[in-house]
């Protein structure tokens, strides 16, 4: 699934460079001063929590009365220990935990001997040696016991019966062909029945079907006119058919399943979601998200993603409303039940997590390319909001079509705005389904907003041949699916929509991958995934962003017009299939020219994590280029030594710098190289517009001559490498390798600097330090860092318009600056944006703010009682979710801990849609005040969302990562080793603990020259 914490997050300023990279939508932080610690009216704080959705720690009561001692806190003080904690919703979603606590090396015996068999009959044993293999040698116990021992032991099924399987993953004995799949689902009783009859071909002789199935009551299976056994092994999800005879290799039977099943409450599988029309009436649909692994919550199937198979659906639905599929419907007919059945033509080719149905009353736009039928579909109050979006989906339709050289091969395409969705974006073959901010468009929206729809859709729009048509083996190279979508979301929109001006946020977006993978919690782009958790967890900034990065430098490295022809050449050799992640590299490397092995050179950068510093070192016409790993870690690993990247080095030089003309390639791929060059070249930057995945250090005399360079003539330099040295030298202060003064050295020049990349990156980075200062309280520092802020950016922070701007990088430039500037309390911005608010407030909305002030605008308004109360009402009202949406951040950046109760109108749904509970707790986070206060509120309700989920991860960086002190660092640690549900597991919270170490290292290092220079 898209979880769109990037793509919601493209249009705008990148956040605190550690917790950004989960977030939806990252803004400038809010630098609120406040203090405030208001004794709270417990009268106040009145809620009733929507059972269903939550999810508690999974704890059982008994544990619970010592649990809550230690995490009481000002949150349970406010009335908050009413919450739900009876929910066994993360007990069924995260099972293999439990069964299965370490992986791939935790059940020696029968795993040992399911893997030989299948290198056996697969002869996929590259991948085995490639994914399998590492994880064993670094594992201390346990493999080795696994080969010696070769006993099954089998788990027994839920009827106390021992099941005939022992893996995880499916048998490969059998293979679906075809699915032929009828539902009714009843939105009143919010339960549905369903009959699935599934083809499958025998591969080899068998007595038993294995496949996946979870939270389903199996009432029937029936084969060959008999009623079969089926018994089901929860923990894995899965049910095993028992049969009488051997099925024969070659040939095809027919299984039968009836089942019924609740429709799900956690926004995955087949789901009932709801939403309040214009008129106040509670209206209900349901729909599925599937991705990656909640089709089995639908039907009963083989849920890998290598198993395709076809699909034919059927669907009983009321009158009034409409039903959809991937594919296009053939005919309805009436039942005598007054109900009516939707049948769709079979589909092609597909996995099932791309399978998709909706049954709601929604409205549409349509128009035709070549001969597919695109249309857009929104609740009916929402009609109008959909032309922007068919508008664009057209447009990158056809760009695609001509850029593949293979057409979309649907002869139709919907893209469905759903109201209460979790995930960003889904890209279902032929269905495509959406947040309502990710897709529609109303009179309200910024160019801002239009990116982000925009970047959404040519990002789905990309699956539809990059996941879609060929597809990732298994999800440990998700990478395949979401790195090319990311590559080709940013690629398409720079040449259909350029005045989008999607590059910048492309450049920032790769500035947050490496943020990302500098840290020791990072993973390999293609990396291990056998668990649900580790599989949820690939949906990470490694795989989208840093997979785009990689792609960006490969194509920078080849000659013009390869890289094209490369991935055309893999669509077509792997399309209706699957591949892994040295097919692309191989079919690259075949039909390419280039003068180094594309499949040695990139497999350094898919299979390590991490990614390289170069340190380059003049003496005159000799350059030394040498790399280590470019590691922030509390404690440097052992062997960091051991890492080694070939690296397609790019530079340009005083003489030539500013066209992709000027730029020289050099391929580093040993741990030092030689480079010569004139001598009467005054300078060298190395990474031409950060297109290569790595960052910089030219040593005191180089950075000093590119400063030099710089405060001469800011031009030297395309803004985009202006941004680059920016970034590169606040990360290698963070690694210790310059020290702070350099980085206030280089800042200099920024006076005369205007233009959007650079700005937006000082600005990140130093407001990420400043909101380390003030949460710290060091306020003399916080004070003098204003200054700073104020000395070197107000004069363009005052020049800035506040009327409405129609290109996308002023946009991004002033909402970044006048964000800052209101945050920090400057007169003249507070007045001009309650100037705005005033005049908006009394026009009873026909003066509209700028979308992209609106940040700004409402924040500033929101520290007001009269203000927040105005905000929230129009936030009930509005119909436009991009400006619901800065509303809903501007509530939740009060200073006053009594209106935080925003964070229970998330968690409860109500007037606020849990989805949106990341960003509100990132909101408030932002505040002083607020974010002890929602980081209590983390700990006491161990929030509704999945182990894993990005919206989990989103919420521990935001709470955790401004941290910087060893009291909260015992904390953090001490509250996730109490977890018992193995979400202590996850790889972001080993990302918490390593920022908090990092961060209270850098203060530790840092504040005495803070104090002496600022
Ligand atoms: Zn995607």
């Amino acid at each position: 699934y898209e979880t769109f914490f990037f793509c919601l997050r493209a249009p705008f300023p990148r956040n605190m460079i550690e917790n950004s990279m989960f977030e939806e939508e990252p803004d400038v932080v809010d630098l609120a001063k406040e203090t405030p610690v208001y004794p709270l009216d417990p009268d106040e704080v009145v809620y009733e929590p929507r059972s269903s959705r939550l999810l508690v720690r999974g704890l059982g009561e008994n544990d619970l009365e010592e649990e809550e001692e230690d995490y009481e806190s000002s949150a349970r003080l406010l009335g908050m220990s009413f919450m739900n904690r009876s929910s066994n919703l993360r007990n069924t979603s995260s099972p293999y935990t439990r069964q299965a606590p370490s992986g791939f090396c935790s059940m020696p015996s029968p795993r040992a001997l399911v893997i030989g068999v299948f290198v056996l009959v697969l002869a996929a044993s590259i991948a085995m040696v490639v994914y399998f293999l590492p994880r064993c040698t670094f594992t201390k116990d346990g493999c080795h016991q696994a080969n010696s021992s070769a006993e099954v032991i089998y788990p027994k099924s839920s009827t106390g019966e021992l099941f005939p399987w022992t893996e995880m993953r499916l048998p490969m004995s059998v293979h679906p062909l075809r699915y032929d799949l009828l539902l009714h689902p009843n939105l009143t009783t919010m339960t549905f029945q369903g009959s699935v009859s599934i083809t499958v071909t025998a591969e080899k002789e068998t007595k038993v079907v294995v496949l996946h199935s979870t939270d389903m009551r199996i009432i029937k299976t029936s084969f060959q006119g008999k009623e079969l056994k089926t018994l089901e092994y929860k923990p894995w999800q899965q049910i095993a058919i028992q049969l009488e005879e051997e099925l024969r290799p070659g040939q095809q039977y027919i299984f039968t399943l009836d089942y019924s099943a609740n429709l799900s409450s956690s926004y995955d599988g087949f789901y009932n979601s709801s939403y309040t029309d214009t008129a106040g009436i509670k209206r209900v649909l349901a729909a599925t998200q599937f991705e990656p692994l909640a089709a089995r919550k639908a039907f009963p199937c083989f849920d890998e993603p290598a198993f395709k198979a076809t699909f034919s659906i059927k669907i009983k639905r009321e009158d009034g409303y409409i039903s959809l599929s991937n594919m296009r419907k053939s005919k309805t007919t009436p039942l005598a039940s007054g109900l009516f059945q939707d049948e769709f033509e079979t589909s092609v080719n597909m996995s099932t997590y791309l399978v998709a149905f909706i049954v709601a009353n929604m409205s549409s736009v349509g128009r035709n390319v070549s001969e597919t039928q695109v249309s857009v579909y929104a609740v009916p109050d929402k009609k109008d909001q959909t032309l922007y979006a068919l508008d664009a989906a057209v447009k990158l339709l056809a760009f695609y079509n001509t850029f593949f050289g293979i057409k979309y091969p649907l002869s139709k395409l919907d893209l469905v705005a759903i109201p209460d969705f979790l995930a960003g974006a889904m890209e279902n073959w032929g269905l495509i389904t959406f947040r309502e901010a990710t897709l529609l468009i109303g009179n309200h929206s910024s160019t801002l907003d239009k990116q982000l729809v925009t970047s959404v859709i040519a990002h789905e729009l990309a699956h539809q041949w990059f996941g879609n048509l060929v597809t990732m083996k298994w999800w440990n190279d998700l990478w395949l699916n979401e790195g090319f979508a990311t590559y080709m979301q940013y690629m398409s929109i720079g040449k259909v929509f350029p005045e989008l001006e999607i590059g910048n946020e492309f450049l920032s977006t790769r500035f947050q991958a490496l943020a990302k993978d500098s840290l020791n919690s990072s993973h390999a782009v293609s990396a291990v995934a056998n668990t649900p958790e580790q599989v949820a967890e690939m949906f990470d900034s490694v795989s989208y962003e840093k997979g785009a990065s990689i792609l960006v430098m490969l194509n920078s490295a080849l000659p013009d017009g390869n890289f094209q022809k490369g991935i055309i050449a893999y669509l077509n050799k792997y399309k209706w299939s699957n591949a892994v992640n040295q097919d692309l590299w191989s079919t690259m490397s075949s039909v390419t020219s280039q003068s180094f092995d594309v499949v040695q050179m990139m497999s350094t950068w898919t299979l390590q994590k991490g990614f390289p510093l170069v340190t380059v070192t003049r003496d005159g016409p000799r350059v030394k280029l040498s790399q280590e790993q470019f590691l922030l870690a509390a404690e440097q690993p052992p062997d960091i030594d051991r890492h080694l990247w070939q690296i397609p080095l790019t530079y340009i030089n005083n003489s030539c710098s500013n066209s992709s003309a000027c730029k020289n390639l050099f391929i580093l791929k040993e741990k030092t190289g030689k480079l010569q060059i004139a001598a009467s070249v005054k300078w060298l930057k190395f990474n031409y517009k950060n297109e290569g995945f790595y960052v910089v250090d030219y040593g005191v005399d180089g950075w000093k001559t590119l400063i030099d360079a710089l405060r001469n003539d800011v031009n030297v330099l395309l803004p985009e490498d202006r941004a680059v040295l920016i970034n590169n030298i606040f990360a290698l202060s963070r690694l210790g390798k310059v020290s702070f003064r350099q980085v206030l050295n280089l800042l200099d020049y920024i006076s005369n600097e205007t233009e959007a990349a650079p700005i937006t990156e000082a600005l990140v980075q130093l407001e990420d330090i400043y909101r380390l200062l003030d949460k710290r309280q060091d306020l003399g520092l916080v004070a003098r860092m204003e200054t700073y802020i104020t000395d070197h950016f107000g004069t363009l922070m005052d020049s800035q318009s506040w009327e409405m701007e129609t290109s996308v990088s002023k946009q991004t430039l002033r909402s970044a600056l006048l964000e800052t500037s209101c945050r920090l309390g400057r007169q003249n911005c507070r007045d001009k944006a309650m100037k705005l608010f005033n005049q908006w407030e009394n026009s009873n909305g026909t003066k509209q703010i700028p979308g992209d002030l609106m940040r700004a605008v409402f924040s500033v308004a929101a520290q007001s009682d009269s203000g927040w109360k105005t905000l929230l009402s129009s936030y009930k009202m509005s119909l436009h979710d991009s400006e619901k949406r800065r509303m809903l951040e501007a509530l939740a950046s009060t200073p006053d801990v009594r209106k935080i109760v925003i964070l229970h109108a998330g968690l409860q749904g109500s007037d606020i849609q849990t989805p949106e509970l990341p960003r509100i707790v990132r909101a408030v986070c932002q505040n002083f005040g607020g974010y002890l206060f929602a980081w209590d509120f983390v700990k006491q309700n161990w929030i509704q969302f999945p182990i894993g989920s990005f919206s989990l991860q989103s919420i521990i960086m935001s709470t955790t990562s401004q941290f910087s002190t060893q009291l909260h660092l015992d904390e953090v640690r001490d509250f996730f080793s109490t977890l018992k549900d193995g979400s202590s597991q996850m790889r972001v919270v080993d990302e918490a603990m390593e920022t908090i170490k990092l961060n209270l290292r850098w203060m530790e290092k840092n504040v005495e020259t803070l104090r002496r220079w600022l």
